[in-house]
């Protein structure tokens, strides 16, 4: 007999488009019917303990109190930022101003992650042209980066691995560096001398340097060595460029700073933020940009910077990130992510025996076991949820970034599961 759910997951089946996937031969999704703390449950009433923070967002777990209480606390969820403006959004502004490092003090709100990183590269742009150089409109990147779907994003996503190189031959060109070596490797220094030449040759043509901060997410969970962001800080001095750091995914503390580039003691020009802004609410961004850069800014010819998303500032959207930000420093995130992270260390420390296991790496709250194929997600994922954990490997790497309120015993079974995932997938 077809149930309720049935029918819901055959609509879904037949006319839903999941994130990269195909609507004529979809793979399976599992219907969720409710979110408490670190728990999905399933509509079969089954539990997963979520590693995944709903795509790095859900810092908090789900159902929090104080942010279901933002949520129903708004008078309006939303009016335009055109010619208006609201409460909620000018004190989100405040609070970033404050959490950044200086001077990072002006503040657009955006929609999405990759909305974010579209306002960063045209800022930049805009920047160039107001300083007399309008010659400069391509970026220097790294391989191995992650910045969004959208064209502009795409565009300085690693070509190979970033999941658009059938787009090749429609985005604009940009410039690439090689993938930034982990920490600690003795590749670092060749590294730096082969960035430097290379912006050196270039820098004519640049606007800006764009680039995660010690965490490539994405693109594939690589780590690299602070000190590679502090060469491209000098070299964006150098050359006038400006340097936009993607805290997108690392910002809030998942590696254990609030802003990954505070461990390299790095301040970019401009900073996108995003993901876990809401504490996974609801989709809000923002990038935020030093004085120097809005200035530069109103000097091009139009004057103005030439954004202006729908739904910015949305008062709901923003009323949950302060409340997510409060909630972020009454829960101690330093203490959480430490807790979290020293647990995953020795965790998966045991994955490196595995067969297939090529490395297992750490930084913060996340954990990451590469292995030397593709891996298949689809059974890695069903290995995971008999262990009792939601897991979502992608190409080859098993990895956890839970939420920071994860207890200890849960991030033993994750990592248990990665485990387990690892020997089917
Ligand atoms: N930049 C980084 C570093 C990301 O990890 C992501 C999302 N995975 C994005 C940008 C794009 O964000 P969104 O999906 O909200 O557009």
């Amino acid at each position: 007999m077809s149930t309720p759910t049935d029918a819901l997951l055959a609509f879904d089946r037949d006319h839903v488009w999941h994130p990269y996937t195909s609507m004529t031969a979809p793979t399976p999704v599992r219907l969720v019917t409710g979110a408490r703390g670190t728990r999905l449950t399933l509509d079969d009433g089954s539990e997963l303990i979520d590693a995944m923070s709903s795509w790095w967002a859900a810092v908090h777990g789900y159902g929090q109190p104080s942010l279901d209480a933002a949520v129903a606390s708004v008078d309006f969820a939303h009016v335009m930022f055109g010619g208006l403006t609201n409460a909620p959004a000018i004190r989100l502004a405040q609070r970033l101003v404050e959490l950044t490092p200086e001077p990072l003090e002006r503040v657009f709100l955006a929609d999405s992650g990759s909305v974010s990183v579209e306002v960063a590269l045209k800022m930049a742009l805009q920047w160039q042209r107001g300083a007399g150089r309008p010659g400069r409109t391509k970026m220097l990147t790294v391989r191995g980066g992650y910045h969004g779907d959208t064209f502009g994003a795409m565009s300085v996503c690693d070509p190979v691995g970033g999941m658009h190189s059938m787009f090749t031959d429609v985005l604009p060109r940009q410039h690439f560096a090689p993938r930034p070596p982990a920490p600690g490797s003795d590749e670092v220094a060749g590294w730096i001398d082969a960035f430097r030449a290379l912006a050196a040759e270039v820098s004519d043509e640049v606007a800006a340097i764009i680039v995660e901060p010690l965490l490539q997410g994405a693109g594939g969970m690589w780590v690299y060595d602070p000190q590679c962001l502090r060469t491209m800080r000098e070299v964006a001095d150098e050359h006038d460029l400006l340097l936009i750091a993607d805290e997108i995914a690392t910002g809030f503390g998942r590696t254990g700073t609030l802003f990954a580039c505070e461990a390299a003691g790095v301040v970019p020009d401009l900073m996108c933020l995003g993901k876990a802004l809401t504490g996974g609410y609801l989709s809000l961004a923002a990038v935020v940009c030093t004085d120097r850069v809005a200035r530069g800014i109103s000097g091009s010819e139009s004057g103005v910077l030439m954004h202006g998303p729908t739904f910015m500032g949305n008062a709901l959207a923003c009323t949950v990130a302060l409340a997510s930000l409060d909630l972020l420093v009454a829960n101690d995130w330093a203490a959480q992510v430490a807790r979290v992270g020293a647990r995953l260390v020795v965790g998966l420390e045991p994955c490196r025996e595995l067969p297939g296991v090529i490395d297992v790496r750490t930084i913060g709250a996340v954990g990451i076991v590469q292995v030397d194929h593709e891996v298949d997600v689809v059974r890695a994922a069903q290995a995971a949820a008999e262990h009792g954990v939601w897991l979502r490997p992608f190409r080859d790497l098993l990895y956890a970034m839970p939420p920071y309120v994860t207890e200890d015993g849960d991030v033993d079974r994750i990592c248990a599961a990665i485990a387990a995932a690892v020997e089917v997938a």
